[in-house]
């Protein structure tokens, strides 16, 4: 049997997570990693998932390619980029606070569509496509015309893009680049996953209504807003707007990886054939769990 290809494309990185005085565990995470790392778990067995990514030559990077095979993602369609390595990023705590250092700037990754070849080659192997708008943002500047050309080849070959904004304005020059990059990019998807919360703080929406009309106006045909604790709004072109309320939960300790997980959820249900309200609330039911463990990558249990 032919398995289904669900790949995503973008970064993970080496989690330093602070454990005690000077000692730190290792982990992997990346939003589009984390989301693949659900997809796994929740994913039916006719479909694989998998990722494409920059990786080096070096121990951390083979430390990462079999991070991701034993959690059942396919890593084959990485590629392997010559005297480069994995990025990292540190997680400090003050007083329950926590803040974030990046190393990430040189990483393997940021050379992912240097080849315009490769990327044919592996989104051809795809059924969908995700991507974010920090996949985006690690894609080096002289090559995101590139990969925004083969993402539109891929939709025109019939491959569906999904793309979560994730807008990071850390990783841009400012807040004009970012938002002209996010449009670009939802230019080629045909399904976009938001956060309220940016959309307002980035776009000045009022709701999101607005939100979903902005995106369809960029012809995207599917806009999923999520919302924290709040509803989640949807809409399909031409269909009725769908409201999903999530569940309430009491014990939230850690919403990092809440969008991607959700992300992850929606995405098992929608692509096998779930009906939009139906697949929200697949996603939000997953991300209800994974708020109330610390970390990006919980263990679910049904
Ligand atoms: P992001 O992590 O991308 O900022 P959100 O915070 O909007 O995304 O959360 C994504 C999804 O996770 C929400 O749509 C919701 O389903 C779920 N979620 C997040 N926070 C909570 C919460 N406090 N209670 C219940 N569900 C939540």
């Amino acid at each position: 049997m032919t398995l289904k290809n669900f790949m995503a494309i973008g970064e993970a990185m080496i989690e330093m997570a602070v454990i005690g005085p000077d000692t730190y565990r290792r982990g992997f995470a990346g939003d589009t990693f984390n989301t693949l790392w659900y997809l796994a778990k929740v994913m039916p067995d006719n479909w694989k998932v998998s990722y494409f990514t920059g990786l080096g030559s070096d121990a951390a990077s083979s430390e990462m390619r079999a991070f991701g095979e034993d959690a059942n993602i396919d890593m084959t369609p990485a590629r392997e980029v010559e005297g480069k390595t994995v990025g990292l990023y540190m997680i400090h705590l003050d007083d329950g606070e926590r803040s974030f250092s990046y190393w990430r700037s040189d990483s393997a990754a940021r050379q992912m569509a240097a080849d315009p070849k490769a990327l044919r080659e592996a989104f051809a192997q795809a059924d969908v496509l995700f991507f974010s708008g920090i996949t985006f943002a690690v894609v080096l500047p002289e090559h995101r015309e590139t990969f925004l050309a083969e993402l539109a080849h891929a939709r025109r070959e019939g491959k569906t893009v999904v793309y979560d904004p994730n807008q990071r304005l850390r990783l841009w020059p400012s807040t004009a680049d970012m938002i002209e990059a996010n449009t670009r990019a939802a230019q080629v998807s045909d399904i976009v996953l938001p956060s309220f919360d940016e959309e307002h703080a980035y776009y000045g929406d009022e709701t999101p209504e607005a939100t979903i009309a902005r995106y369809q106006a960029e012809g995207v045909k599917t806009v999923i807003v999520k919302n924290g604790a709040g509803a989640v709004l949807a809409q399909t072109v031409g269909e009725d707007a769908i409201t999903v309320t999530p569940k309430i939960v009491t014990n939230v300790v850690d919403s990092t990886a809440a969008g991607d997980s959700f992300n992850a959820g929606f995405c098992a249900a929608f692509f096998n054939g779930k009906p939009l309200d139906e697949a929200i609330q697949a996603g939000a039911k997953l991300a209800g769990k994974v708020v109330q463990s610390h970390g990006a990558l919980v263990e679910i249990s049904e």
